[in-house]
């Protein structure tokens, strides 16, 4: 606030002492009394010894826009840069309310303030709209400080205000953009935040604090990049080469829930640029360096890679199983058989020496005896079938889980899967594990046929379909195939035609041919098939229209 501490008189009052009164008047005339007087008491209570002259030449010249008032805002005198900001010349104002700039938008609580604040003799400053003389709005910030005299009292008041329009427009802008990124990171499908060097949260998004509330209150970024740094990632030099890290998996342990939660997460490094007054002339430098997380919640996915495994992991310990069965219980069997081979050794010693035939029949007696009770051994030793319920089965599943398992051995032996399923295949009722096992050793035979034959190019297509009478599926190669004098006796025990059987006892399609059976099935070699080899299924559907229901959920 001016505070005016002499009544010296000067060149400027002697002038205005001239006039009668205070008004209007002209640019080019001398300035009203009341605004000499302003200025006087502001040249008074100055140590510097400036003259009135130069304060009034140095407001006239000011860039702000600057108006001087009676204690009622009647306005007395405005410099040229008000003129031109305002629009209104300094005739057509003088003796006007200031309020004659009001765009009456300026909600009255202001006003009260801004009168509350300077007739109790301090300043005011704050944010108007304002109207130009062509009726455009403007947002002024202003300024307005009360002018004492000797004692104390208000006299005049000073205004002096800028236009903020645009500085406003722009803050606007920010405020809005600033918004614009916090919905589009709140809406995407990942937890995003950004940390400063103290691992502070400098702004984060929606998933971010949800996993932030899961974690009752731990900072879910801090836990990532412990992680992160025991698992050998060196974060400082990371920061000093500016260098991020991609879809590193993260396991998070939460209290009170039995399974871990998994994420994948991302880190880049973003420079917070130096904002300080220090830094205004010089080239931008970087401030802090903050760290942008961002991550990815894979628990589901990795829950399926564990299913998946461990689905291959039973599948090959099944197959160890059954080979080491298959040995057991073909040792039993030669050690079984040895007894009566003996037997009929001697028998036949006998008959070679001429011996006694009555001795001769009592020997074969006991061949046919030691050879009942070794297959009776055997049929002891067999190994009890699994029980597996029956269910209803989706073979299209099934033939999905076994493709899956085989991924690596198609990849490995470059053989295309053709896989061509009816979108919405009958169910049938069957036991899920069986028929698994039982379409692995088909397409295992369909793999060997293709090893053998030696193609370039190996393909096995697979299609399911819905028919008349129930399902088919059939499984074919483009192999050798199987002549037609052996279309039969492929199912037939013990037979194979493999060219290297590598341990194969030729038992594979007739265990097929009993899971297909005991799954209410046929298979065959379809004989109209010359390409290669196509195994026909065809399970029956006892309720179709139940099938069709539950093939689609
Ligand atoms: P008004 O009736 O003038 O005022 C509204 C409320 O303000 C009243 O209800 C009352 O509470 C209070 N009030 C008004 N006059 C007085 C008083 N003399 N004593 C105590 N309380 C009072 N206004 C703008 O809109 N734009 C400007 O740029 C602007 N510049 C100003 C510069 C100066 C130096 C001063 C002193 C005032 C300025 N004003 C400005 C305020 C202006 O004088 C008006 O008060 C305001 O525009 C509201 O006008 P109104 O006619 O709507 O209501």
């Amino acid at each position: 606030m001016l505070q005016s501490s002499s009544n010296k008189k000067s060149t400027i009052k002697k002038q205005a002492e001239s006039r009668d009164d205070n008004m209007p008047r002209d640019r080019n005339q001398n300035p009203p009394s009341e605004v000499i007087k302003v200025f006087e008491m502001a040249e008074s209570g100055n140590q510097t010894g400036l003259s009135p002259q130069l304060f009034y030449e140095i407001v006239q010249q000011s860039p702000l826009a600057i108006s001087i008032t009676d204690k009622r805002a009647r306005i007395l005198y405005v410099n040229p840069a008000f003129e031109s900001l305002t629009g209104f010349e300094h005739k057509a104002i003088l003796g006007e309310n200031e309020s004659v700039l009001s765009h009456k938008q300026t909600p009255i609580e202001v006003y009260r303030d801004l009168w509350a604040t300077i007739t109790g003799k301090q300043s005011w400053r704050g944010t108007l709209v304002n109207r130009r003389s062509n009726g455009e709005a403007y947002l002024a910030e202003l300024h307005i400080s009360p002018v004492l005299d000797a004692e104390g009292e208000i006299t005049n008041f000073l205004g002096i205000h800028r236009d903020v329009t645009e500085l406003h427009a722009l803050e606007q802008q920010v405020r809005h953009q600033k918004t614009l990124i916090e919905s589009v990171l709140d809406s995407a499908p990942v937890l995003v935040a950004l940390i400063d060097s103290e691992r502070q949260v400098v702004l984060d998004n929606q998933a971010y604090k949800k996993l932030f509330t899961d974690l009752h209150g731990v900072q879910p970024a801090g836990l990532f990049l412990d992680a992160l740094e025991q698992d050998g990632l060196d974060l400082k030099a990371a920061a000093a080469d500016n260098r991020g890290f991609w879809n590193r998996e993260v396991r998070l342990d939460l209290t009170g829930q039995v399974e871990p939660r998994w994420f994948s997460v991302s880190g880049a490094w973003v420079d917070e640029f130096d904002s300080t007054a220090g830094s205004y002339f010089s080239v931008p430098s970087a401030g802090r360096r903050c760290l942008l997380v961002v991550a990815s919640e894979i628990t589901a996915l990795k829950h399926q890679m564990e299913r998946v495994k461990m689905h291959h992991l039973r599948a090959s310990l099944a197959e160890q199983q059954r080979v080491q069965g298959m040995r057991e219980a073909l040792s039993g069997a030669i050690f079984q058989l040895q007894t009566p081979l003996n037997v009929i050794q001697a028998a036949a010693s006998m008959l070679e020496r001429g011996a006694d035939p009555s001795r001769t029949r009592e020997i074969l007696g006991q061949v046919l005896a030691s050879g009942h009770q070794a297959m009776e051994n055997l049929r002891s030793a067999l190994p009890t079938e699994l029980q597996e319920a029956e269910t209803s089965v989706n073979l299209n599943a099934l033939l999905h889980d076994v493709l899956t398992l085989m991924t690596e051995d198609f990849l490995s032996q470059g053989v295309t899967i053709d896989w061509q399923p009816q979108a919405v295949l009958y169910s049938i009722n069957g036991r899920p594990n069986q028929l698994r096992g039982m379409f692995m050793r088909l397409i295992e035979n369909a793999l060997l046929a293709l090893a053998e034959a030696g193609h370039d190019e190996k393909e096995i297509r697979i299609v399911t379909s819905n028919r008349e009478d129930g399902v088919e599926v059939l499984i074919q190669d483009n192999g050798p195939g199987i002549p037609e004098a052996l279309r039969l006796k492929v199912f037939e025990p013990f037979f194979t035609a493999w060219k290297q059987a590598r341990g194969r006892a030729g038992m594979g399609l007739p265990m097929v041919q009993e899971t297909v059976n005991q799954n209410g099935g046929v298979v065959d070699v379809n004989p109209a098939f010359e390409q290669g080899c196509q195994i026909r299924l065809r399970f029956a559907v006892p309720n179709r229209q139940r099938a069709l229901e539950e093939g689609r959920s």
